[in-house]
């Protein structure tokens, strides 16, 4: 078909379908669809819900309009109604259908199907069994139907989150998750009813993962994929009284498949009516060693002002120094620690100089801290760029990560001067660090519960909890954030970080962290 003939018969097809959009009333059974399809696109399109009708009698058949069609294959679509004939390019391959038939020409193949095609206010509608059966062995990309969910994937979106099931006995209930590999979690249970979980890196089909109704002790669950990492909310019974989350290898240990074991435990159902229902919150199982690990009350608080002396960091655009903000930000927090909350608190610096990283951290470790905070100010080019962010060591992600851990690693280079540059942004890779691994649990949620109140109190655009190889935390002892305040390169945040108010706010919100995570180190028992 030449480029001329193509053109005249889409200019003619578009009239066609104009004339008929025009002439067809739109009929009851467009108003109310049999059933909807959820369409997930691997390569991040919007999901979407297409609907499906049941056009023949006696048959269970859904339909689908080869306007969906068109639009969710990207297919180029010639409709010639004298013949009643469509055609369908995807990808390469063509695909002929004739209105009241059964027949799809595939190239030159002709293939049957269980129903006939039809036409259906001013559109052909073409049985699912066509994506199944035929358009799925052809197709270039992975196409995947769960024809009893109805949700149909397109693309391979390499998912590490991919199944769950419901496992009952007679003290509680399981709901086991499939993950490829052990995945960082963490477990938020203070909305009563509601157990959260927060898979770092976690990628997730929400369709195939949401769980409408529950068993035994789960109503539901909810999942849901956010640029970096995906959350599960288990809709709990108010006779789950304790929960545990594990993660369960199946045996092998070379295995790369890992099962993530929810378990809830029954408790005495509730008195009724049960006005205190609204405030209790689920009680997580611990063993004896975890016990002993988290029943250590916090007693002492580590604050490090970031740079310092010629460090000056990152320089606003009227002139504010970091290393200011940092300190004036620190030392308020001390008083504030100290005396609201009665807690011990070193500071790795209280004056304008110079503390190397590795010295930082020594004053943190031998002073047995419980918590290390690490106070800095964001920077990028764009004076747009703004808000508040928490991080915590490990491997960064994404290039924004690695970004962040490169500027606040740079220090490195007033301490030792001779240092190759290539060798300061080799850091971020090297840094990995043993020691931090064994409480990366722990910081991921100290870094989920300061993010959180931060974000409450700074009227500042929520970042986040992001993740980096930082140089200062290398080495410590104990659960460990970096936060970055807001950003000296944006000219509104530079001004209100040097604001007295601002900074009381932030302090406010980083007592409040303290608080709530002193309280969920201390409610648990046995
Ligand atoms: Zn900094």
């Amino acid at each position: 078909m030449s480029d001329s003939t193509t053109l005249g018969v889409h200019a003619a097809a578009a009239v066609v379908a104009l004339l008929l959009l025009a002439a067809c009333p739109v009929t009851a059974f467009a108003d109310k669809p049999d059933a909807t399809l959820g369409v997930v696109y691997a390569e991040g399109r919007r999901t979407e819900d297409v609907p499906l009708y049941r056009l023949e009698r006696g048959s269970e058949e859904l339909y689908i309009s080869s306007f969906d069609i068109a639009r969710i294959f990207k297919a180029t679509k010639y409709w010639s109604p004298e013949s009643r004939k469509l055609v369908l390019r995807i990808d390469s391959r063509r695909y002929l259908f004739t209105i009241d038939t059964r027949v799809v020409v595939v190239d030159e193949e002709p293939m049957l199907l269980r129903v006939p095609i039809r036409y259906a206010d001013g559109s052909v509608m073409v049985p699912l069994e066509f994506v199944t059966e035929v358009l799925t062995p052809r197709s270039r990309e992975a196409i995947e139907l769960d024809e009893e969910r109805l949700v149909l994937t397109i693309g391979s979106p390499d998912y590490n989150i991919t199944g769950i099931r419901f496992v009952e006995d007679d003290e509680g209930t399981r709901a086991e998750m499939d993950l490829a590999g052990e995945l960082l979690y963490h477990v938020d249970s203070d909305t009563p009813g509601i157990l959260r979980i927060k898979i770092y890196g976690g990628r997730l089909n929400p369709l195939k993962m949401t769980v409408p109704e529950g068993r035994g002790l789960f109503n539901r669950v909810r999942a849901e994929q956010t640029e970096f990492d995906a959350y599960l909310f288990f809709d709990v019974k108010r006779t789950a009284a304790r929960f545990k989350v594990e993660f369960e290898s199946a045996g092998d240990v070379l295995e790369r498949e890992r099962k993530l074991v929810i378990y809830l435990e029954k408790g005495e159902p509730p008195e009724i009516p049960d006005v205190d229902y609204a405030g209790k919150r689920m009680l997580e199982i611990l063993d004896d060693e975890t016990i002993r690990k988290e029943k250590t009350p916090i007693r002492v608080i580590a604050i490090d002002p970031g740079h310092g002396g010629i460090d000056n960091g990152k320089v606003g655009v009227t002139g504010v120094l970091e290393k200011n903000v940092n300190l004036e930000v620190a030392l308020m927090l001390r008083d504030r620690l100290v005396g609201d909350l009665g807690l011990e608190v070193v500071l790795t610096r209280d004056t304008d100089e110079l503390i190397p990283f590795d010295r930082r951290v020594e004053i943190a470790n031998s002073a047995v801290a419980d918590i290390f905070i690490s106070i800095h100010c964001n920077g990028w080019y764009s004076p747009s760029a703004g808000g508040v962010e928490t991080l915590f060591l490990a491997p960064a992600r994404t290039e924004n990560e690695a970004r962040l851990a490169r500027e606040e690693n740079a220090s490195i280079r007033f301490e030792n001067p001779d240092l190759d540059p290539a060798e300061v942004d080799d850091l971020d890779f090297i840094l990995w660090d043993m020691v931090q691994n064994e409480f990366i649990n722990e910081s991921s949620g100290l870094a989920e519960i300061v993010q959180k109140e931060l974000a409450d109190v700074l009227d500042i655009r929520n970042r986040g909890v992001k993740q980096g190889g930082l140089r200062v935390l290398k080495g410590l002892r104990m659960p460990a954030v970096l936060v970055e305040l807001a950003f000296l390169s944006n000219p509104r945040e530079e001004e209100l970080l040097t604001r007295e108010d601002f900074q009381e706010r932030v302090v406010r919100g980083i007592v409040e962290a303290m608080r709530r995570y002193q309280e969920a180190h201390t409610v648990y028992t046995r």
